[in-house]
């Protein structure tokens, strides 16, 4: 025989329902099917209830909802003799329930007696109606009200087993009935004294399972409204997909730590009799479902699922005096125990110094009493603290039979957790390995769990969650390679780049699933708000996700503020934007040491030689115990355009002009051509090379004429630049007459460092420098007479994007 159970939504609606009785018509063999109430009735039932016992009148209007449910599934789905008869049952039905609920409200008390008798209501409903539409389509059925067989004590809402007197009950019956199909209410049951009980919320599964078990099942089925048990609830992490095998301790375990798919007590009765369970989907019944059996050999899984439970209160006692009495943890366990207050996870520290408890958190309060009370007198004698009871807690589990076998999944989860600063409060593992799990706060739940299903199950791919500010020339490049390469990243580099944030310094657009690239500047005119960057800031932080990046296009000097900010939140920092590393050397250093501290990426190759692999050439350079005795460099992609483009037919101010509009020099063109940028990038090498260094210590050669350097607008400069042709001309004849070329160099030696043109000769590497081309020679203990050279295109909004790419790939990495 097979035993099936249908769900809440399996019979939600008309069309489910004509499903269901699909699944059942098709059978060859005898079965036994167990519905739930109609979906979402349970919760009315007991909003009902409270409403009564707080004393509001909505309950009525609850009750005529519930009415109208049934009775437009009875229109929809039979005859009119048959419905008549419905009708009837449900009127019959509905005034029991008016009646037990004006007593509540009357008495503004909802004994367990009552609720209990209230909260059946549904299946009661549900599984008379499924009955008569069976019938009507000729099905040889017969119906079996639960309480008649399935006994349990009178702990009204949450009833225990009578085992032995159920299980003779199921027997006898099902041995003297002939129906190829029997229908019963799941959930309900009767005490002693015939009153109504319930199996506790979702206990349909265990009315399946107590049945499977009498009869000796062959198959126990669980038809619901997912394809199975999956990886992790697949309503918070999207990736999550059915698990195909998985033993009845996973199943339990998962179940137990919130994997709501199946009642934790489900499991027991069929387990005893090995009876396997498969969980399907009523609406997809073609897919494949999850089977949960005793041996599931062959899957080498480790971690089989991830499951949680929220609305977590952590208590903890702590205290001098506990250290080596024995007795405090039996005595606080009986003190939670005569309160019937359920344990769900405990830790102690190895000191006795401390016990950890985790409990639901509805229960906290009289938790707290009741502990309190138990160490009255070790509190007043200060041997043992007042309980201290933390709230907004969920615990998060990995469960596979497979864990104890391998080494490192403790550590690989606490690290994945870490970097994306889930904070951990308390962490368990049973001695069995089956199970680990962590307490955590309710808000990181969702980046906890999408998290781990990465590291765990996606074939490490690696989402990448990227908050872009600054869409220039650079910020618009960038997202077009990002648009371009998404295909590419997600095969070779298991990446899936999305960005969830776009804004300049007007407006911003969030999209926690990540913003289309292929329209977003018509989404940002379209839907963008009002950008200010503390809200910004607020909002990334709100969204929580995990692997964020913040990358920084602009030349801003007040985004930099925020770095440390986004660090300390364990959110990568990404910036072309060099202020940062080259304001005071006291806060490039404490960015430096909050990324090292919170094992977080700050990177800005493009501060230095745009997308070239200069700063991580010298890292690699400093990190394998290597020293800079040297630099030389033609650091400025702006300057080299200039002077390569200036002769006797474009004027300087002409150059200066065009390499503004290509985008080769910053908005300010006085930030290159004063030097300043050029020794803001030597002082980043020096600083990377392991150099305390300022920037005033840089000494600035500088070739403008006092008439440019004292311009105080970006306009008074440029016409400064015409008025002083003539020195440029100067500048640029003598270099002739000397057969050298004009380059702006940066340099360093014997602990000093400077920026200036220099005059530079045919048979220097620097000589023939094209375009906007860059040049470093690094001269290092390992590189001493031969430099280490890096040269390449160093400026311009393609490369520098491409680098601020490589950066944001590197995050991946980290
Ligand atoms: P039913 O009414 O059919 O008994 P439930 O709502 O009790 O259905 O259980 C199914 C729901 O369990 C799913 O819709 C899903 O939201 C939730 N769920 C939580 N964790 C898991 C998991 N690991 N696998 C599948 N479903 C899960
Ligand atoms: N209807 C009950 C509930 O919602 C039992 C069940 O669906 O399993 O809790
Ligand atoms: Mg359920």
């Amino acid at each position: 025989m097979i035993v099936s159970k249908f769900g809440g939504t399996s019979v939600g609606s008309a069309k489910n329902i004509q499903k269901v009785i699909q699944i059942i018509a098709h059978k060859k063999k005898r079965s036994v099917v167990v519905v739930s109430a109609v979906g979402g009735v349970t919760n009315l039932l007991l909003k009902a209830a409270n409403k009564a016992k707080n004393g509001k009148k909505e309950y009525i209007s609850i009750i005529k909802e519930i009415q109208k449910i049934h009775i437009d599934l009875i229109d929809e789905l039979l005859n009119k003799p048959n419905q008549k008869n419905c009708e009837e049952f449900l009127s019959v039905q509905i005034q029991a329930l008016n009646d037990t609920l004006n007593g509540v409200f009357l008495l503004k008390d909802l004994p367990g007696k009552s609720a209990a008798k209230i909260a059946s209501t549904g299946e009661i409903l549900s599984s008379y109606f499924i009955f008569e539409i069976m019938k009507q389509q000729g099905l040889d059925i017969d119906f079996k009200d639960s309480r008649e067989i399935i006994k349990t004590n009178s702990t009204f809402l949450n009833a225990e087993l009578n085992y032995d007197q159920t299980y003779g009950n199921v027997k006898s019956y099902f041995e003297k009935n002939t129906n190829k199909i029997v229908i019963l209410p799941g959930f309900i049951s009767s005490d002693s004294q015939n009153e109504t009980t319930t199996l506790g919320r979702g206990g349909s599964d265990f009315t399946a399972s107590i049945i499977a078990n009498a009869i000796d099942a062959d198959i126990l089925e669980i038809w619901t409204d997912v394809s199975g048990m999956y990886t992790a609830n697949p309503k918070l992490v999207k990736q999550a997909r059915p698990i195909e095998q998985i033993s009845y301790q996973e199943a339990m375990e998962l179940s137990h730590f919130g994997a709501k798919v199946i009642y934790p007590p489900t499991i027991q009765p069929v387990l005893d009799k090995e009876i396997p369970i498969i969980i399907k989907n009523t609406l997809f019944p073609q897919e494949n479902g999850t089977t949960i059996s005793k041996n599931v050999n062959g899957n080498r899984t480790t971690v089989k699922g991830i499951s949680h439970i929220d609305d977590i209160a952590l208590l903890t006692l702590e205290g001098n005096g506990m250290i080596g009495v024995p007795g405090i943890s039996k005595r606080l366990f009986e003190a939670l125990f005569l309160k019937n207050i359920n344990i769900k996870f405990i830790t102690q520290a190895s000191s006795e110094h401390s016990i950890c408890i985790a409990i639901d958190k509805s229960e906290a309060h009289l938790a707290k009493e009741a502990v309190d009370q138990q160490f009255e007198y070790e509190i007043i004698q200060h041997k043992v603290n007042p309980l201290i009871v933390e709230k907004d807690l969920a615990i998060i589990a990995l469960v596979g039979d497979n864990m104890k076998s391998h080494q490192g999944i403790s550590g690989k989860m606490f690290r994945e957790l870490g970097d994306n600063n889930v904070n951990i409060r308390a962490i368990a593992q049973g001695s069995t390995e089956k199970n680990i799990s962590a307490v955590i706060a309710s808000k990181d739940v969702k980046k906890a769990l999408n998290t781990l299903h990465a590291a765990f199950f996606e074939d490490h791919i690696k989402q990448i969650n990227l908050f872009v500010v600054g869409i220039g020339n650079v910020g618009k490049k960038l997202i077009e390679q990002i648009r371009q390469q998404k295909e590419f990243l997600l095969n070779s580099q298991h990446l899936i780049m999305r960005i969830i944030a776009i804004s300049n310094s007007k407006v911003m657009l969030f999209n926690e699933d990540g913003i289309d690239l292929s329209n977003w500047e018509a989404e940002l005119m379209d839907n963008g708000v009002r950008s200010d960057l503390d809200s910004f800031y607020n909002k990334v932080i709100e969204l929580n996700l995990r692997n964020s990046v913040f990358v920084d296009n602009t030349a801003s000097d007040l985004l930099p503020n925020f770095y440390a900010n986004y660090l300390k939140q364990s959110i990568s920092v990404v910036a072309c934007n060099k202020i940062a590393c080259s304001s005071s050397y006291v806060d490039y250093k404490n960015l430096k040491y909050l990324s090292r501290k919170y094992h977080t990426p700050y990177l800005f190759e493009t501060n230095v030689g745009a997308g070239l692999p200069i700063i991580d050439t010298l890292n690699n350079l400093i990190a394998s115990g290597d020293q800079i005795i040297k630099i030389q460099a033609v650091l400025s992609g702006s300057l080299n355009f200039i002077f390569n483009n200036f002769n006797a037919k474009n004027s300087f101010y002409d150059v200066v002009k065009k390499a503004g509009t290509e985008g080769y020099t910053e908005p300010d063109p006085r930030i290159d051509l004063s030097g300043v940028d050029v020794m803001r990038k030597i002082l980043i090498l020096l600083r990377e090379s392991g150099k305390e260094i300022e920037l005033d210590e840089i000494e600035n050669n500088s070739f403008l004429p006092p008439g440019s350097l004292q311009t105080e607008s970006v306009e008074n400069f440029m016409d400064s630049l015409k008025h002083e042709a003539g020195h440029f001309e100067k500048l640029r004849n003598n270099a002739e007459k000397n057969q050298c070329q004009l380059k702006y160099v940066a340099e360093y030696q014997n602990g000093k460092a400077k920026v200036g043109l220099q005059l530079i000769d045919k048979n220097h590497p620097f000589y023939n420098l094209d375009g906007k081309d860059n040049i470093v020679l690094f001269f290092s203990n390992r590189y001493k007479d031969q430099p280490l050279i890096i040269k390449g295109a160093g400026a311009g909004a393609d490369v520098t994007a491409m680098g601020i790419f490589g950066d944001i790939i590197r995050t991946g990495n980290k």
